[in-house]
Formats: structure tokens, C-alpha cells, sequence
């Protein structure tokens, strides 16, 4: 993603009630904290990792009330472009996080995240970036710290390597495939899917969009 420097992005992020800053020291604040202290409520929590502008996220809010979302964003440049999205939300379970996804385990305890949605990840093309790739194994490892024993993940993307290399980490990490798709709206858009903002781009341009869902073996 092209990045713009927006002025005042760090201020908006602080100053609206629905957005956190994590500075990496203060995941004490929040840390196995989430439903008593912020969403206040036993709901389920769903993360998207990477939410970019916020579409999909907001969009699976306002569609589900009794779900706990946390949309996490890397930059606040970015995610200040979905809060006019969050403002027009008039629900409370929706919360953005200005977040590395290397910092997941200082923010959320063991167990504390019913399912993770990771949508057209940036692809780090070059062989020795591998690791940077959010479904490589060593973010596996940290999803499978935070993710209930029960807990899904689920990925889209365009990119037809990085989405071969995703099933062979998940493979690798002992993960189990429960829906693998390489051609999602092969037969016009899908239903019962929210399209991010890149997906629609990418859907317009033809470009076959995967999807899979995984979830850890139980024994492991
Ligand atoms: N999910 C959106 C969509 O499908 O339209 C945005 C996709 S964009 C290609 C990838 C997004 O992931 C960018 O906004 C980027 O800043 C964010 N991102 C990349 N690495 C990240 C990380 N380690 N932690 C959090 N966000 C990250």
C-alpha cells in the first residue's frame, strides 16, 4: 500500500473514543482485559490483522452487534481513513487498534480470541521477507498464542503465491484446512462475504480471489 504522511493522524487516533495507540509498553493496560474493561460485555472477539481502511471490519460490526471487533492497523495514516466509517457505526463493538501485528501477544492473553481475519496481506515478494508475511509461521505462532483452542483464521487474497506458501505454513504449523477456495466469486460475488476494499478492486480487474479457513488441531 502507498502511504501518504496525513497531518493530524495521530491526533484524530488519539482524540476519538474508538481507537486505541499501542506504543508497544502498554499492553499491561489491555492484556486479557478486553471484554470486562473495554467492550465491557462476554461477547465473542473477532480481530482483522492489516484492516487497511476499514471496510470489511465495520461492514461485519454493523452486521453482527453480538461480536466484539477489533480492527488492527499498523499505521495511522491508514487507519485514520476508517473513522468516518466508525463514526457512522451506531453500535459499540467495533474498536481500532494502531497496532504492529509483532506486538499481538503483549496486547491479548492466551485464549482471549475467538477468530482472526487477515485480508490481502502485503506480499512480501522477496524470498528473504518471508518471515514479515502475516501468514508465515512465525505469525502462526503468535495466532496460535492468542486464538482459542477452538478458534478460526481465515485469509483472502489475490496473490495466488502467497496464498500457496499461507497453506504450506499452515501445513508446516500443524494447522488444519477447513475451507480452501482459489477462485472465491468464480460464479459472481460470493455470499455471505464481505468485500474489503482491495477485493473489490481486484474482483473488477478479474483477478481470481482465494480464501481459506484453518483452525488448530485440538491435540496439538
Ligand atoms: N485489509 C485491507 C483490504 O483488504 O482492503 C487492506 C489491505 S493492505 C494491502 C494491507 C494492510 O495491512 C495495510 O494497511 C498495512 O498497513 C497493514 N499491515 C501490514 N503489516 C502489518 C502489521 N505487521 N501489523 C498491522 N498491520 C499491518
Amino acid at each position: 500500500m502507498r502511504l501518504r504522511n496525513i497531518r493530524g493522524s495521530q491526533e484524530r487516533i488519539l482524540e476519538n473514543p474508538y481507537t486505541i495507540q499501542t506504543d508497544g509498553t502498554n499492553g499491561e493496560d489491555y492484556k486479557g482485559l478486553w471484554r470486562e474493561r473495554i467492550f465491557q460485555n462476554s461477547n465473542p472477539i473477532h480481530i482483522e490483522i492489516g484492516m487497511g481502511k476499514g471496510q470489511f471490519i465495520t461492514q461485519l460490526a454493523k452486521e453482527n452487534p453480538n461480536i466484539n471487533f477489533l480492527g488492527i492497523e499498523k499505521y495511522s495514516s491508514v487507519l485514520v481513513r476508517a473513522l468516518d466509517k466508525r463514526d457512522a457505526l451506531e453500535t459499540d463493538n467495533l474498536i481500532f487498534l494502531r497496532m504492529d501485528a509483532e506486538n499481538l501477544t503483549s496486547y491479548f492473553a492466551p485464549d482471549e480470541i475467538d477468530k482472526i481475519y487477515l485480508n490481502f496481506s502485503d506480499p512480501w515478494p522477496k524470498d528473504r521477507h518471508a518471515k514479515r508475511r502475516l501468514t508465515s509461521t512465525n505469525f502462526l505462532a503468535l495466532y496460535d498464542k492468542i486464538l482459542k483452542k477452538d478458534g478460526y483464521l481465515q485469509f483472502k487474497t489475490d496473490n495466488r503465491p502467497l496464498f500457496d506458501f499461507s497453506l504450506e505454513q499452515l501445513e508446516e504449523a500443524g494447522w488444519t484446512q477447513d475451507e480452501v477456495s482459489f477462485d472465491l466469486h468464480k460464479n459472481g460475488p460470493a455470499p455471505n462475504n464481505i468485500m474489503t476494499e482491495y477485493e473489490e478492486k481486484f474482483y473488477q480487474l478479474g483477478n481470481p480471489i482465494c480464501r481459506f479457513v484453518a483452525h488448530r488441531d485440538m491435540d496439538n
